[in-house]
């Protein structure tokens, strides 16, 4: 390693010295010590002047916190309409997934119980949380 050795300016890709703290071509860090805890940073960390870690530590819900199934899957809401509306036949329960169950109601159609038991759900996929109910019924 000497002194002559060049490195390329990760923003404009001229060749810099290796030593050089700020690009004389394009005005960008190219190494620098980081804002947070002092380290030397490099390229882009530069330029941010944070390293990786601050980074991190200083946006740390930059991932989305809600798991995966509850943005995608079935939905809370028309679940608990369908309760509501179709209870009686089971239609909330084919749209869970839940087969069996949904052939019994549709068996006992013909008594209100389906019915009472679909306001039942209806009101308790209401008051669920959503991450509960996709662990429940999402597979
Ligand atoms: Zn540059
Ligand atoms: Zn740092």
């Amino acid at each position: 390693m000497t002194a002559s050795e060049t490195v390329h300016c990760p923003f404009c890709q001229v060749k810099i010295g290796e030593d050089v703290r700020k690009c004389r071509h394009c005005g960008e860090w190219v190494a620098r010590s980081c804002d947070g805890c002092g380290t030397s940073v490099r390229g882009e960390w530069a330029a941010r002047g944070l390293c990786a870690e601050c980074q991190r530590r200083r946006h740390p819900t930059h991932a989305p916190q809600v798991p995966l199934a509850v943005a995608s899957g079935k939905s809370r809401g028309l679940a608990a309409i369908l309760a509501f509306f179709t209870g009686g036949i089971g239609l909330h329960r084919f749209y869970l997934g839940n087969w069996m169950a949904g052939f019994i109601y549709l068996i006992f159609c013909w008594t209100l119980i389906p019915t009472l038991a679909g306001w039942v759900e209806g009101v308790r996929y209401m008051l669920m949380d959503d991450v509960d109910f996709k662990a429940r019924y999402s597979p």
